[in-house]
Order: C-alpha cells, then structure tokens, then sequence
C-alpha cells in the first residue's frame, strides 16, 4: 500500500520512538538490508516511507548485575555493523543532525537504553552510554532495578531511591531523555516532582482504554503532555486491547512451571534464560484475538483528546513484539496507518505530527 494523498505525503516525515531491532540483528544469519522476516529491514523501511527510529539496546534484566553492559555494547556494535552502513543508516545525536540525514535520504536512527539495569548502577557507566551517542534511557525494564520501581513488579522502593534520583538529576543535568516506559506509577510521579524537563514514554499506550499496569493512566498523560513531554502509542495487542492481556495472562499461567525450571536450572546462564522467555512471549500470544490498525488509533485519540495533539506519536515496539495488528504488521505498513487516520478524521497538519514531527519537536527540546 502506499500512501495515495500527495499533499499529504509532501512533507510526511515517519518517525518512531522505540524498536528491538538490535536484538534481532544479533542472529549472524540476519540481514538489515535484505527481507527478513524481522519487522525492520531496508525493503520494508523504503516500501512504508519510514525516516527516522530510535533504536533501543535493550538487555534482559536476566544479565543483571555482571553481564549488562556487555549485552549493551553488542548490541551497540551490531548496530554499527549492519545499519549504520553507507547508504543506509545514520546514527545521529541531534535534531540538526537528523534534518541533515533525512536531507540526505537516509534514514536517522538515535539509540537509546532499554533498562536502567544496564548501568550497573553507575552513573559513570551512564555518561559513559551518553558518550556513545544515547540519548535516552528507560528507568526499568519488566523488573525493579537496584534504584526504580517498575510498572511489572510490585513496589521495592515505592518509586525512585536515593540513588535513583542521582541516577535521574544526572539525566538531567546531561540532557539525557528520561523514558518513562516501562516505570510504575509512583516512579514517574517521582521523577515528576524532582525535575523539571519534559519527559517521553517511548512506548505506551493509555490505560483507560486498556486496564494494565504498564499503560499510563490519564493523569500521567496530562502530567506527561503538561510539561511539553512525548507519548508513543505501542502496538503491542496485548498492551491495546485488555480482552486479549487477559487471553494472553491465561497463556503465561499454563507455561509458568516450565519456564521457572528453566529459569531455576539456568541461574548462572542469561543467555539461556533469554531464550526461554521469548519463547514463553512466543507461547504467550497464541490464539489471542486479532485486532487491525484502529486499536492503535483508539489510543492515539485517546492520548490526544487528553493531552492534545501535539503530544502523541509512535512507539511501534516492532521487533521487542511477537504479535500485531494483522493490517500493521511491520515497517512496511505506516501507510496503512496513515489511511486509518485520515479515516478517522484527522487533519493533513495534524497526521504529520502524529506519524512523526511530535517526536522530532520533543527531542528538538534537548539538542546541545
Ligand atoms: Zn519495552
């Protein structure tokens, strides 16, 4: 499909706040040139007109506390090594830099922590990562770490600790984007009330539409969207609809044993224990409802009726998800996305925020 209104596609940039492509690319057999079976490669990026994407070097929290920052750097050099190739990505730092790249026709890809585990509880480690070119970082991953609860677990800290709000002014002091993905509730409240920059959620969706703890409630959004801050819609079924979470929770319950052997078995291994969790998140989708590209909608209207339009965007996930709307499948689908919002009644003007200049204005906020 491709987009058909000209007007429209003219001055379209699409960009997306958060993918797991580098992980998937750590498999020697996988190309980010050619068509995989991944939901980012160039064919794909070329057919949907995508621009630009933050990458996220994402680490099972199972690599936690030795192993973390070496996943990160793999991941990093796999990036270096099959993306960020002549011709095809560049990495960027700056929203100068980015207009520079999509000038060029090539695609501008920023790089970003997935974890806050993956510092080691060092902020050294984190000007280290910043140093590198990252450019954003989320305080957790599914599990608390040594410093910020997560939405995934129950409270450790009851939000940040004392270490956390180091780690978190630290940040901000760098000009480092504070992702709130991911983070319980009191943890972003927290962060709230000590800083004063906008923040981002690269990757989540709006509870109210479905009821989960790793969704953000209304007051979150007004809080996120009340600071100039970013929200990108996840198009993760179970995270937009909460009939299928449940279908899906129902799933995780009868594999729960299996994978605790394994995760007992394999203490000392994370690579193993990674393994088996993708294939329990493979397992965990099975025979869950199908849903198409107006759930992703629903909560993009949704993000917009409460914190307007100039907040909301993508944070497609694609590549970290095993399952999708059956009309969004990957890279190659933003037409249909862009369709879906025309449909809805959006605007030209306000369709080109959406898909991505919200994101690039938000990231504007921090270039040094
Ligand atoms: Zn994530």
């Amino acid at each position: 499909m491709k987009i058909q209104n000209e007007r429209l596609k003219k001055d379209l940039i699409i960009f997306d706040a958060h993918c797991d492509t580098a992980n998937v690319l750590l498999d020697p057999q996988l190309s980010f040139i050619k068509r995989e079976q991944s939901h980012v490669d160039m064919e794909k990026i070329k057919e949907g007109g995508l621009n630009a994407q933050i990458f996220a070097l994402w680490v099972n929290p199972a690599y936690s506390p030795y192993q973390a920052i070496k996943k990160a750097l793999l991941l990093y050099h796999i990036l270096e090594k099959k993306v960020f190739l002549p011709g095809y990505g560049i990495k960027v730092t700056t929203t100068i830099e980015m207009g520079s790249v999509l000038r060029k026709n090539r695609l501008a890809c920023w790089l970003s922590l997935e974890g806050g585990h993956i510092i080691e509880n060092s902020i050294e480690i984190l000007e280290f990562f910043y140093s590198l070119g990252i450019r954003s970082m989320t305080l957790t991953h599914s599990k608390n770490t040594d410093w910020a609860d997560s939405s995934g677990e129950s409270p450790r800290w009851d939000g940040l600790n004392s270490l956390g709000r180091k780690i978190v002014a630290r940040m901000e002091e760098l000009g480092m984007v504070i992702d709130v993905s991911h983070a319980s509730d009191k943890t972003v409240e927290d962060v709230f009330d000590m800083t004063s920059v906008p923040l981002m959620a690269s990757h989540s969706n709006a509870r109210a539409l479905c009821d989960i703890p790793r969704n953000l409630p209304d007051d979150l959004i007004k809080e996120i969207t009340g600071r100039k801050g970013f929200i990108g819609v996840n198009f993760f079924p179970v995270f937009l609809k909460k009939n299928i979470f449940d279908q899906a929770s129902k799933n995780v319950e009868k594999y729960k044993n299996e994978y605790q052997n394994i995760i007992q078995v394999n203490k000392k291994n994370p690579d193993l224990i990674n393994k088996a969790e993708w294939d329990l998140f493979r397992k965990y989708v099975r025979g869950t409802d199908k849903i198409d590209v107006n759930a992703v909608i629903d909560h993009i209207v949704h993000i917009a009726d409460i914190g307007g339009i100039d907040c909301v965007g993508l944070g497609s996930d694609f590549d970290g998800i095993n399952s999708t709307p059956s009309d969004l499948i990957d890279v190659s689908c933003y037409p249909t996305l862009v369709e879906g919002l025309t449909l809805r009644g959006f605007t030209a003007k306000e369709i080109r925020k959406i898909m991505g200049l919200n994101l690039f204005h938000f990231l504007k906020q921090f270039d040094r």
